[in-house]
């Protein structure tokens, strides 16, 4: 089998030693904290990208590659109108292909209960002006032809895409560093460097960077850096499973999913296949802690998570890594350069087996490789975009919870419009990292 295309073996792409000084510090080279990163270099400050592993090492590599405007929660899907503007405009400002293809998304249901549930949905996206529409089991037949079931229905949109994560957001970053970002690879955040109550920049693995401005866009560790600094943030991170297929005959260009199996056609020519709806909790003291905080989501969906004792050594979550560590001492960052779990390989023989069963024409399905992802989720199921009211000079954009592919660059712009004290265009309060303290009632976002 192939192995994962960005690991701690690739070559180090940004390497220069960081500054001394700049405007903003950005936490994180993922599609979050890179996407930032272009915005506020385009706005014409001098930003710093720190990345402890790789440019997309975590999830924003491993993820299905799914643009999707589908599905989302309402208060998402102004910012993802823009982010699927914003992929077209990045496509063209790269020589990369980056795979991006506007082939829609397609939920397949199975049951009454899910044609309701998706029904419901389109109200949000009428609102919004979004394509989305409920397909008959004829029309869903003719969308995707050759499926062994008949499903009920599917709920459709056409205007979402797809890309290719591992090497878009590479290119992303490459449009970031042309348009004055410094990037930095290899290079951890250990802690926040504040003074009188106050962020005044960071300390690194390398030195310290002076910076009235930090972003944490740190993904599945956001919740474990913040702790040190004494600020609570329910986030937990789950795995993830992906397949990716030898090349098979074409069955459908764009995503589509049922509860049991989602896939979507690739670049090159095979499919990546997941478990929807199936993911796997190690617990630790973290789950804990927000155990409380989850109650809701448990009760919503209480079969969609399996949990495991401990998690690996070196996990954010792990019962091993230390939670306070001083400036001056190697951090859990640097110890873990990549998050890179391993796949639950019965899963990935389940996963071929089902594609072969729904498309009982397409041969033979073989795995080209398998990688899995810890995706860091929120108790509610949306991210946290939000200045911290407790350390004046940082803002979070993180939590993305399993979507934060496709929202990305829509994502960025908000972040550094929140940054410079620019109108953001949307409305974050459902975003607020507040909502976690001040009794605010759990609304989970769709599960569709
Ligand atoms: C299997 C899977 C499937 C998914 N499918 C989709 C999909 O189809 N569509 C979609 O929209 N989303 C999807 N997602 C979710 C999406 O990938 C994530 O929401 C998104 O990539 C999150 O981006 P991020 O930048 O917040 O985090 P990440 O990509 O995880 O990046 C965070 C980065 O911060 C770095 N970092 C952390 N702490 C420090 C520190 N102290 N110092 C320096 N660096 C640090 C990490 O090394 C990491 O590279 C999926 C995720 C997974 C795992």
């Amino acid at each position: 089998m192939n192995s994962f295309p960005i690991s701690e073996q690739s070559p180090i792409a940004w390497s220069e030693p960081h500054p001394a000084e700049c405007d903003v510090v950005v936490i994180g080279g993922g599609v979050i904290g890179i996407c930032t990163a272009l915005f506020l270099a385009r706005a014409g400050k001098r930003v710093t990208v720190l990345e402890k592993g790789r440019i997309a090492g975590e999830q924003s590599s491993r993820n299905w590659g799914w643009i999707r405007q589908q599905g989302r929660d309402p208060d998402e899907i102004g910012i993802v109108k823009d982010a699927n503007r914003l992929w077209r405009e990045l496509a063209t400002e790269t020589n990369v292909d980056i795979g991006l293809k506007t082939c829609g998304v397609t939920y397949l249901a199975r049951t009454d209960k899910e044609m309701a549930e998706y029904t419901a949905w389109l109200q949000h996206a009428k609102t919004y002006g979004l394509d989305s529409r409920m397909l008959s089991t004829a029309e869903t037949a003719d969308l995707i032809p050759g499926m062994s079931h008949s499903y009920k229905g599917a709920l459709y949109t056409a205007s979402d895409m797809r890309a290719e994560p591992w090497v878009a957001v590479p290119a992303i970053a490459g449009i970031a560093a042309r348009a004055g970002a410094t990037l930095v690879e290899n290079c951890a955040v250990r802690a926040l460097d504040v003074a009188a109550g106050r962020v005044v920049g960071v300390v690194t693995e390398q030195g310290r960077i002076k910076a009235p401005e930090v972003v944490l866009a740190g993904g599945a560790w956001s919740a474990l850096f913040l702790r040190r600094h004494g600020v609570a943030l329910p986030q937990l991170s789950v795995r993830a499973t992906v397949a990716a297929t030898q090349p098979l005959p074409a069955v459908y260009p764009g995503g589509a999913a049922d509860p049991r199996i989602a896939f979507r056609a690739r670049s090159d020519g095979g499919y990546t296949l997941a478990a929807g709806g199936y993911h796997e909790l190690f617990v630790g003291p973290d789950a804990f802690r927000s155990l409380p905080k989850y109650l809701t989501q448990l009760r919503h969906e209480p079969f969609g998570t399996r949990l495991h004792a401990k998690a690996p050594r070196g996990f954010p979550d792990a019962w091993g890594t230390p939670r306070h560590w001083a400036e001056d001492a190697v951090s859990p960052f640097e110890r873990m350069r990549i998050l890179d779990p391993k796949p639950n390989m019965r899963k990935v023989r389940g996963l071929a087996h089902d594609f072969g069963a729904l498309f009982p024409d397409i041969g033979p399905v073989r795995i080209k490789s398998a990688w899995a992802g810890m995706i860091d989720t929120m108790p509610d199921v949306v991210p946290v975009v939000d200045r911290i009211d407790a350390l004046p000079g940082l803002t979070v954009g993180t939590g993305m919870s399993g979507h934060g592919f496709g929202i990305g660059p829509g994502m960025g712009k908000v972040l550094a419009a929140l940054v410079m004290g620019d109108a953001v265009g949307h409305d974050l309060t459902r975003f607020r990292h507040r909502r976690f303290s001040d009794g605010t009632p759990m609304r989970i976002g769709p599960s569709v």
